[in-house]
């Protein structure tokens, strides 16, 4: 589906994750465990790892998270970007520590010289740095100057960053202008992304615990990404970071972006459904969570759309009474009580699944395939 005309922004590389240019929009997400405790930080990211997630944020607070980097990178399946704020003494120890990248706001740093420290140790290791600007911690001045935080202030508080990092002559940059108001951000993004070339990491920041943070996260970056606006997502959740990533990918398939894993189709369920159909749309949907080749399951209630939807699906069932059609690619290849029919999708799409990936049908992680997200971290 091409309806989606993407900015072109020039290409940057976090690891070996390329963000930008023609690349696939990415999914990220943001550990929250303490840094300095490397064994459940690094447990966390190979979860993020296994649900598809592609690049990894880890705060460094000190100089023992920054230190701790070290082998959290060397055994992160993911590439690790250094969140820092401050203090440049924690951005040269996290570069040292062999980190992809850095989240940092130049301006905020203190001196140029120390700008420009962090900016030569970030060109030596290839490494670029993402300008992060926060509706809610935008310079007091500027807001003064815009008479209150607007789309116009944050712009202008990214580009002050920008200068800083353009005076070093660096440009491995990519930038957010996050905003817990959706409409703020939608048009600080907008703003933006007619002046530069540089990819754009979206994201509605402190959007709310899982549901409403989730439909914040769609429509803001869901928004912006229909008009080609963004690069990079990241869905800020009050909750397991486990599900940014989960909300990331259905944003970005809803759109016709990315094709990874299992779509579900499934009805609302009304008067005419004669079986129990929304336990079975969970646990289907839960079961088939570790699918990473592209499938579209269809769980439909009765038969007025479900055979449509169920045949125009890789899989699908349509309910009857008490019982269920399961189609695949479009033929009725079983008719299933109401108990077999979890277990006969799930085994379905498991050996459609394989199939595909044998065809080479994939839609992997970008930071390594899905082969390896499989076998190494499968416990
Ligand atoms: Fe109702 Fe059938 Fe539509 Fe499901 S598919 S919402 S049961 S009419």
């Amino acid at each position: 589906m091409e309806f989606i005309n993407r900015r072109k922004s020039r290409q940057i590389q976090v690891g070996r994750v390329a963000v930008g240019g023609d690349a696939p929009v990415s999914v990220q997400s943001m550990t929250n465990t303490d840094t300095r405790d490397v064994p459940s930080t690094l447990n966390q990211i190979k979860q993020l790892y296994m649900a598809g997630c592609e690049i990894v944020r880890v705060a460094v607070m000190d100089s023992e998270a920054a230190t701790s980097l070290a082998a959290i990178v060397a055994q992160s399946p993911l590439p690790v970007i250094a969140d820092i704020h401050f203090d440049y003494r924690l951005a040269l120890q996290s570069i040292a520590a062999g980190v992809h990248g850095l989240r940092l706001n130049p301006g905020n740093i203190g001196q140029k010289n120390q700008v420009r420290e962090i900016v030569s140790a970030a060109k030596e290791k290839s490494i670029p740095i993402r300008i992060g600007v926060n509706a809610g911690s935008l310079d007091k001045a500027l807001v003064q100057k815009y008479g209150g935080i607007t789309p116009q202030a944050m712009v202008e508080s990214a580009f002050r960053h920008l200068r800083l990092l353009e005076e070093c002559e660096y440009d491995q940059i990519k930038i957010s202008l996050k905003a817990s108001e959706v409409p703020l951000m939608i048009q600080a993004y907008r703003l933006l992304a007619g002046q530069v070339d540089y990819p754009l990491h979206l994201g509605v920041t402190e959007a709310g615990t899982v549901m409403r943070g989730a439909v914040k996260s769609a429509v803001g970056i869901g928004i912006l990404l229909a008009e080609g606006i963004g690069d990079t997502i990241r869905v800020s959740l009050t909750g397991d970071p486990i599900m940014e990533v989960g909300v990331g990918y259905d944003i970005l398939r809803s759109l016709g972006l990315r094709t990874r894993g299992v779509e579900m189709i499934s009805c609302p369920t009304c008067g005419r459904c004669q079986i129990d159909l929304i336990p079975i749309a969970e646990e289907v949907e839960k079961k088939l969570a570790h699918i990473t080749t592209p499938l579209r399951v269809a769980v439909m209630g009765c038969a007025v759309n479900g055979p449509g939807e169920a045949k125009g699906a890789d899989l699908g069932i349509a309910g009857g009474k008490g019982f269920a059609l399961l189609f695949r690619q479009g033929q009725v290849v079983a008719r299933l009580e109401q108990q077999d029919i979890i277990q006969a999708l799930v085994t379905e799409a498991e050996a459609l699944a394989r199939e595909r990936e044998e065809a080479g049908i994939l839609e992997g992680n970008q930071s390594i395939g899905p082969d390896i997200a499989r076998n190494s971290f499968g416990g």
